[in-house]
């Protein structure tokens, strides 16, 4: 048997000698030490590889992993952005070039215009949510608006509701 009762030492023992977190080194920078590891792999990370996201400490890999569906944009996105964020523009540019105007009411119009292209350029990029897409629909929604709202308002209202349209693409896309 390998018991031993009367071991004096046995209580007195400081208990946790693994509460305090180890140091272990950095995975991409293995001159630093550190008591940090990525919350989804486990693996360390070092304060200038710590990504901070929405549910805590990422290595980059993991914080890049979680961006990639949703946030970032391949070429092929700005493309599919700009051809609908311009046809769906055009098309809202000729509605509010022809539809009676109802006064400060129109701006409402415009905010329209603005929300309809940017809901166009979302559906074609699949829902992305990338800032640069965001910035090329209010682009397209800016410049939509700007035929009519030149032609058919006083200059003020023209400038309100050309902002009115990229905030409503910008607040869609967002
Ligand atoms: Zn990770
Ligand atoms: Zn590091």
């Amino acid at each position: 048997m390998t018991l031993e009762p009367s071991d004096p030492s046995a209580g007195t023992r400081p208990a946790e000698p693994a509460e305090e977190p180890s140091l272990v080194r950095c995975a991409r920078h293995p001159e630093v030490e550190t008591g940090l590891r990525c919350g989804r792999c486990d693996t360390p990370i070092c304060p200038r590889c710590l990504v901070l996201t929405p549910v805590g400490a990422r290595c980059r890999d993991c914080a890049r992993l979680r961006r990639l569906p949703l946030f970032e944009a391949a070429p092929r996105h700005y493309l599919l952005a700009v051809l609908a964020g311009v046809f769906s523009a055009a098309l809202g540019a000729v509605a509010l070039l022809f539809l009676p105007a109802f006064g400060f009411l129109t701006l409402l119009l415009y905010l329209a215009l603005g929300y309809g292209v940017g809901e166009a350029v979302s559906l074609a990029t699949n829902r992305k949510r990338a800032t640069g897409l965001a910035v090329v629909a209010a682009g397209c929604a800016g410049l939509g608006a700007l035929a009519p709202a030149l032609l058919r308002l006083s200059p003020p209202l023209a400038v309100l509701a050309i902002a009115l349209a990229g905030a409503g693409a910008w607040g869609r896309m967002r």
